[in-house]
């Protein structure tokens, strides 16, 4: 059977957890966030979230051997089987190496790069509301939730991420451009990517996200 592995690449704040939620749904593919699977483990008090904790907070990303580990445990479940959506992974092209090592021949890659200039970022970052419960993302002034802290997909409280500071995100970016950015030449060499403008409004930036996805499907 064939598997479509969906990447959207993009810095800190592109818009990549917005569209996964909206993509995994209209898709019907499971969303496989390494962040959110960091903070699960954190939340969960766990030996690997102890580990990860100081780099995240500092805004750093985590060793490459504990985010595979962890992405590989993932993927291997049983709901992954008819292909998954990445969001957040890979980050550096050691980690793009080991997942191209991990996929067959019937495993169809997809890679979308979500574009945002930084000046746009810190902004986004600071004022974003995550879901505790199901991981949506919502804006204090450019998607404010229905009702004031709670999600309008699941109820679920609200939050400001510890690490969603206005300095800690100036790091997030510096490692974004350093070692992250450098993974969507090395997909373009070997797979192609698609770019999409992600300064267009979350409907508009679904549409192409769901085009570029759809288009390679076929
Ligand atoms: P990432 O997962 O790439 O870090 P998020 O999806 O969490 O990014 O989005 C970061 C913040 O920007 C959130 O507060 C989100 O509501 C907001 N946001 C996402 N997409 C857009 C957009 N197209 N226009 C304006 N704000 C957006
Ligand atoms: P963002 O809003 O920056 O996209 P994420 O929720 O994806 O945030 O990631 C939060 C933090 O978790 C990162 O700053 C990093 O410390 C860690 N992290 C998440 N995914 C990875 C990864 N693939 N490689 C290394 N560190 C990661
Ligand atoms: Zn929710």
């Amino acid at each position: 059977m064939v598997r479509q592995v969906l990447i959207l690449l993009g810095a800190p704040g592109a818009g990549k957890g917005t569209q996964a939620v909206r993509l995994a749904d209209a898709l019907s593919l499971p969303h496989v966030s390494t962040g959110d699977l960091f903070r699960e483990n954190l939340s969960q008090g766990t030996a690997l979230g102890e580990k990860a904790k100081g780099y995240m907070d500092s805004g750093a990303l985590v060793p490459d051997e504990l985010v595979v580990d962890m992405l590989f445990d993932r993927v291997g479940r049983d709901d992954c089987g008819g292909g998954y959506l990445l969001d957040g992974f890979p980050r550096t092209v050691a980690q793009a190496e080991a997942l191209g090592s991990r996929l067959g021949a019937d495993d169809r890659v997809r890679v979308i790069d979500i574009e945002v200039p930084d000046s746009a970022i810190v902004e986004r970052i600071t004022g974003r509301l995550s879901c505790g419960s199901c991981g949506a993302v919502y804006h204090r002034t450019f998607n404010p939730p229905a009702a004031e802290g709670s999600c309008d997909r699941c109820g679920g409280a609200l939050s400001q991420r510890a690490d969603d500071s206005a300095e800690v995100v100036e790091k997030r970016l510096a490692a974004y451009h350093e070692q992250t950015a450098p993974v969507a030449g090395w997909y373009r060499e070997r797979v192609g990517i698609q770019t999409v403008d992600g300064t267009q409004s979350p409907d508009e930036v679904f549409s192409a996200c769901r085009a570029c996805a759809e288009e390679v499907a076929s």
